[in-house]
């Protein structure tokens, strides 16, 4: 027998648990299809286990200047092992709180791996769901290199399963993951190698994120090694693993290899043939503005879209989905410009609008002025080693309107998210000048700027 829904979601993650309780809220007779835990990627093995790491590593960070504030403390350690176990269980505490949620909005539950049959009809294992309106928010998973040996490293997905701190880790990506997991195990005390196939860090940022922060990761210990090409990779006699690259030369001595270089998404199971939906060459379901995709009914919010891969960009356009499919909102989707976005590199960015680039590019070389200061935070005033904060503002035109903030130093994680408010309400340069600073912050250095 077929049971029939409204609307029925395929993917338990960020997107999809909030399309589905929102639909639910609107009296949609709504069904959710996870084959794996409830949150997906954000709650399991992304944002949430990894900001933890990044507030172990924070906490190693102060502990490492405790002596220039007067603090006499004893030899510290961290114990991998039983931070692990604290934050496996808040994560199984976060599990069990999305499946309540999906009760208590009486979104039906199916656990399974969902197939379509048809424009309208999904198979998970031997039940039948068919629906009125179908949302795929079914994510991504980490890219594996094809490479002889690939199989003896891991992914961000198995860094979260490390038991063990590992001692002599390499990485090898340059994107925001491999950026923050280097900058974590750093803090923590790793002997951290990243290997790069290009010459600089996180490709798509402003530049003075880019080169601030790989100056930072080098200054801080980081061995990054850029230019490599990976041909292989081998476990030594030694035990150790090693990457051969095809210029002939071989990287050793490493206990773990981390491959954080980009994600593919997870379309290639949905039977999507049933459907008549062609993903691009990237695996991607391209949507319009509205989320539809090429079938009438069926969307796509989320990673697997290819848009801005981030949490709340899949809960907002999930959500407004909702809105305008059960809501009686027609005109409700998300306006993908000026979404802000922090990596939780060492030390954070937090960036919103154009960069440099891009505002060059857009409105003309000459038309676009730049406002930067760098400084050392209050904070390592009497710490011996000092981390400089860089703040930026990219404006334009007569009115000198604000199209890109960026930000990288102490709390530029916490300081963004103020700033993309104003930006999305259009702020001029003239608007942030009129605005009183905070003192002592870094962040009045946004408002200070000449
Ligand atoms: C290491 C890491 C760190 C990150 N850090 C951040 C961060 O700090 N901030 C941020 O905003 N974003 C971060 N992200 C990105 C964020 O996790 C994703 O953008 C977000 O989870 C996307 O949500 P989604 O709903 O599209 O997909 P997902 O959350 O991936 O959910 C998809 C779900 O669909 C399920 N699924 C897949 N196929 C099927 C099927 N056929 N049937 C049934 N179920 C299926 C999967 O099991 C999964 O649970 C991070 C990601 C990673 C990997």
């Amino acid at each position: 027998m077929t049971e029939h829904f409204d609307f029925l979601v395929i993917g338990g993650g960020s997107g999809g648990m909030a399309g589905a309780r929102r639909a639910a809220e609107y009296g949609a007779r709504t069904a959710i299809v996870e084959g794996d835990r409830l949150g997906g990627t954000c709650v399991n093995v992304g944002c949430v286990p990894k900001k933890m790491m990044w507030n172990a590593a924070h906490f190693a960070d102060t502990l490492a200047i405790a002596d220039d504030y007067g603090f006499a403390l004893p030899d510290t350690t961290f114990d991998w092992a039983s931070f692990k176990d604290a934050r496996d269980a808040y994560i199984l505490r976060l599990n069990g709180i999305y499946q309540r949620n999906l009760e208590s909005s009486k979104v039906s539950l199916y656990t399974g791996w969902a197939q379509f049959d048809s424009t309208s009809t999904v198979r998970v294992g031997d039940q039948h769901l068919s629906a009125d309106h179908i949302l795929i928010a079914t994510g991504g998973r980490p890219m594996v290199p094809k490479v002889p040996g690939a199989d003896l490293a891991i992914t961000s997905n198995g860094f979260f399963d490390l038991g063990s701190q590992p001692r002599r880790p390499l990485i090898i990506g340059a994107g925001y993951i491999a950026t923050e997991l280097a900058g974590t195990l750093n803090a923590l005390g790793s002997d951290v190698t990243m290997a790069l196939r290009k010459d600089i860090l996180l490709r798509g940022f402003d530049i003075t994120l880019r080169e601030s922060v790989m100056d930072e990761m080098i200054s801080a210990g980081i061995n990054i090694l850029t230019g490599v090409q990976m041909a292989a990779i081998v476990r030594e006699e030694n035990g150790l693993l090693a990457v051969q690259r095809q210029d002939g030369e071989q990287i050793s001595g490493f206990d773990c290899i981390i491959y954080a270089i980009g994600r593919d998404p997870a379309t290639d199971t949905l039977g999507l043939a049933s459907t008549g939906i062609k993903p691009d060459n990237g695996g991607y379901l391209r949507t319009d503005e509205w989320q539809n995709t090429t079938v009438s009914g069926i969307y796509a919010v989320g990673d697997v879209t290819g848009r801005q891969a981030l949490t709340p960009v899949a809960i907002a356009a999930a959500r407004r989905l909702s809105d305008r499919l059960f809501g009686g909102q027609d005109e409700a989707r998300l306006d993908y410009f000026n979404i802000p976005s922090v990596v939780f590199s060492h030390p954070p960015i937090g960036t919103v609008g154009l960069t440099e680039d891009e505002a060059r590019q857009t409105y003309g070389h000459d038309n676009v002025k730049i406002y930067q200061n760098r400084f050392t935070d209050l904070f390592y005033s009497v710490a011996h080693r000092r981390v400089p904060t860089v703040v930026k503002l990219v404006v334009t035109g007569a009115q000198e309107t604000v199209v890109g903030c960026h930000v990288v130093g102490r709390a530029a994680d916490e300081m963004i998210q103020g700033f993309a408010v104003a930006i999305k309400m259009g702020a001029t340069k003239a608007d942030l000048d009129n605005t009183v600073a905070i003192h002592p912050t870094a962040a009045e250095e946004l408002v200070t700027l000449r």
